[in-house]
């Protein structure tokens, strides 16, 4: 039989670091066994997926040359390669599963259920569905369906006994049915829930081995159920370690950049990113930090994965790009550099700023230094400008990224009517809320304008920045983020 992998992007957000990394050990397995590598696209959840998330995942991934034998761009025998275009499927596995009695149509209101949330909270328990549809009569389902009453197809989950099932790299999992919720599986609007579509497609799809995120294993048994049911061959699983912060916290943006495209802007090799991706859980036989995708697919051994999370560390990662850049023969340098540098997108905006504020080309560079380099050291007094205290400047600092964190459109004129509006409700002048955003990010007093220099700098790179700049002021502690969480939401939701 042979071997195919995939990895499963829901199309939500900016291109993932975590998408990368399982995209990277599901491509090697594939390769190695000389198999497949198939890239599906979950876009399950209506509200959330956007076709430029998925256009950006996929050029993402291209850029790591983590390419595919099948996907949504390129078609394959499996086909078709996005949830949305597969509705039929669902449609009629969910029927059989109600038919088997593996499923139930569940008519119960969101009120209900709230209710039923809160009452199991108050009690101390775990909150899961309670069952109440279980009982309802074929007919009477069919006369609530024919009447037009919104609906959920759930799993019916036994309410005694344990799942057992096995991760090839931590050996057998145990979990107690008790733990297990009934999990919608189709919802009212019709389309499919995770649990759903990726069992049906990875059975139709011919997966043989899963590789992803160990986040993924509590859902496990639900799929053990659905595999069950219809009597379908489970694949072979293997969850990743998480990627951790330093600090051993899940990897979080607030903490480390998590967006592939951060790595790619600000100047990391792509095959170096891929190493250091590598070594995240996996290390090679004689231990050796710099390997190539190459060598990665020839000693790669999976059961050799170790669960412990790994730390994603940036200053290791700086010191494995700068291997590859020495490695790099001075032409192919100057190549890379001048493609990262002349990156035509940033070019245009660069250029059109610059314009009215040039009159040699000699007076470029220390125009856009921190746009196209790294951005100034500074300091606590940088940061600070009257009238504003330091808690201010904190709160500012953080605000903003909260506010760039909700702009959809990644324009000047969004981010500006964005931030002015952030200004306005927290009862700050605009000109001081400003005043040390161009600090944080540009390093200096006075720079380009700011909402244009945002817009080059893009949402990753200005966080981090803000961030930084945050640090220097002290950070934030717990106590005060939970300070600035329940101020955000009164200020953002009144
Ligand atoms: N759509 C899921 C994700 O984005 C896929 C999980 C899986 O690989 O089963 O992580």
């Amino acid at each position: 039989m042979s071997v195919r992998t995939r990895v499963a992007p829901s199309p939500t957000g900016t291109p993932h670091l975590g998408t990368a990394y399982i995209a990277l050990f599901n491509k090697a397995y594939a390769e190695q066994q000389g198999g497949d590598f198939i890239l599906r696209i979950e876009d399950s959840d209506t509200v959330r997926s956007s076709k430029q998330s998925e256009v950006d995942i996929l050029d993402a991934l291209k850029w790591l040359d983590l390419d595919w034998d099948e996907g949504p761009d390129i078609g394959g025998s499996r086909g078709p390669y996005r949830v949305s275009e597969r509705l039929t499927h669902y449609e009629a596995h969910a029927n059989e599963l109600i038919q088997a009695g593996g499923a139930f149509t569940c008519f119960c209101s969101q009120e209900r259920l709230d209710e039923l949330r809160r009452e199991q909270q108050r009690q101390g328990e775990t909150p899961k569905y309670d069952g109440h549809c279980l009982a309802l009569s074929e007919s009477e389902v069919q006369r609530r369906i024919d009447e037009g009453e919104s609906h959920v197809v759930r799993l019916r989950v036994p309410d005694s006994g344990d799942c057992t099932f096995t991760d090839r790299i931590r050996g057998e999992i145990t979990i107690p049915w008790q733990q297990v919720d009934m999990q919608v599986l189709v919802k009212s609007d019709g389309f499919p829930t995770y649990h759903l579509c990726a069992t049906v497609d990875d059975h139709l799809m011919g997966i043989t081995h899963i590789l992803r995120g160990e986040e993924w294993i509590s859902s496990c048994p639900k799929h053990v159920l659905i595999y069950d049911y219809f009597g379908w061959q489970f694949q072979e699983l293997f969850h990743l370690p998480l990627l951790r912060n330093k600090d051993q916290s899940k990897m979080s943006k607030r903490k480390n950049p998590t967006g592939i495209n951060y790595y790619r802007d600000r100047g990391y090799l792509p095959e170096a990113l891929l190493n250091y991706l590598a070594t995240m859980g996996w290390s090679m036989p004689d231990e050796s930090e710099q390997f190539s995708y190459a060598q990665l697919t020839e000693k790669l051994d999976l059961t050799r994965i170790s669960p412990r999370g790994p730390v994603f560390d940036v200053e290791k990662l700086d010191w494995l790009n700068g291997c590859y850049i020495r490695d790099l023969p001075d032409e192919e340098l100057r190549t890379r550099f001048s493609s990262w540098a002349g990156n035509s997108a940033n070019l245009e905006k660069i250029v059109s700023m610059l314009k009215e504020r040039t009159e040699r080309f000699d007076q470029v560079l220390t125009q856009v230094d921190y746009l196209i380099g790294e951005r100034k050291p500074i300091d606590k007094e940088d940061l600070m400008q009257p009238p504003l205290s330091e808690e201010d400047v904190v709160k500012i600092l953080d605000f903003a990224a909260r506010t760039l964190e909700c702009i959809t459109t990644w324009r000047s004129d969004e981010i500006g009517v964005a931030l002015r509006h952030t200004a306005e409700i927290c009862d700050y002048k605009v000109r001081d809320f400003v005043a040390p955003l161009f600090v944080a990010l540009s390093g200096r007093k006075v720079a380009l304008p700011l909402f244009d220099s945002i817009e080059v700098l893009g949402l990753e790179l200005t966080r981090a920045r803000l961030r930084s700049a945050i640090d220097i002021l002290g950070g934030i502690s717990n106590k005060k983020l939970k300070r600035l969480d329940k101020e955000w939401t009164t200020l953002t939701q009144s």
